[in-house]
């Protein structure tokens, strides 16, 4: 694919690279949903990691109104700042006794890796009297060094969650491998296509996030419908996270 894109730091890139960054995306995005033959839609997420509120809301403005936080303490910083038009999702690792601090500031929690997790968020959502909607994180290439749920084993998790009144799973999140192997993707859209057939308690899943700055032409080509741009929007980042 011919994908489009600009490569600037954080620190060069200015409120019309950003623009420019943005039309580039919604461009490729179109691109691959047009030659995957997709009719339904893709939402773009902002990634904030280390960016600046000014151009966080610059980014708002021109239509992205999903945002993407990884950092609690940067997070609860920030947030007060953001538009009010802004929806938010917590999409970073998540420790147990940071999830209170968030529970009623964000609409959903991409990065549930575990059923103490769910439990945890099912508790402080229950205390604010609401339904959180989370992600279970896969582990789709196996590695070690990252979090998400065995691919293979991860059903049982989901099962206990779903028993949890005050979550609802609306689907599954990935970061895959680096390397850009394609076939990830594909495990991913197979995985959860299979569960939403097989398993009642999954049948409601409508989200598959999948696709970074890097890759995200080549996950909207296997179903996502979430892709979670940081870097390609708002430039690289010259610490790694
Ligand atoms: C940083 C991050 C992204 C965005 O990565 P880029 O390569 O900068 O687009 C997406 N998802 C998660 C979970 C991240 O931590």
């Amino acid at each position: 694919m011919t994908e489009k894109f600009c490569n600037k730091s954080a620190e060069e890139t200015t409120f019309a690279d950003i623009e420019q960054n943005y039309r580039y995306i919604t461009e490729n995005i179109a691109e691959a949903m047009d030659k995957a033959g997709r009719h339904d839609s893709v939402r773009l997420m902002a990634v904030t990691k280390t960016v600046p509120c000014e151009k966080i809301n610059y980014a708002e403005k021109l239509g992205i109104k999903l945002l993407g936080e990884n950092r609690v303490q940067e997070f609860l910083g920030k947030c007060e700042n953001y538009s009010p038009d802004s929806e938010i999702h917590f999409i970073g690792g998540l420790q147990n006794n940071k999830v209170k601090y968030i529970i009623d500031k964000v609409a959903m929690i991409h990065s549930v890796d575990g059923i103490k997790l769910a439990g945890e968020i099912n508790h402080r959502a229950a205390a604010h009297n609401l339904v959180m909607d989370i992600l279970l994180e896969i582990n789709i290439g196996g590695e070690e060094s990252k979090g998400g749920l065995p691919a293979d084993d991860f059903i049982e998790t989901a099962r206990a969650a779903a028993e949890l009144e005050n979550i609802r799973i609306r689907g599954l999140m990935t970061i895959p491998p680096a390397g850009g192997d394609e076939k990830y993707f594909a495990q991913m859209q197979e995985l959860f296509e299979n569960a939403r057939i097989k398993y009642p308690f999954l049948s409601g899943m409508d989200t598959l996030s999948m696709g970074m700055s890097g890759d995200y032409m080549s996950a909207v080509k296997y179903g996502s419908t979430i892709v979670r741009i940081g870097s390609g929007l708002f430039g690289y980042r010259n610490y790694a996270k």
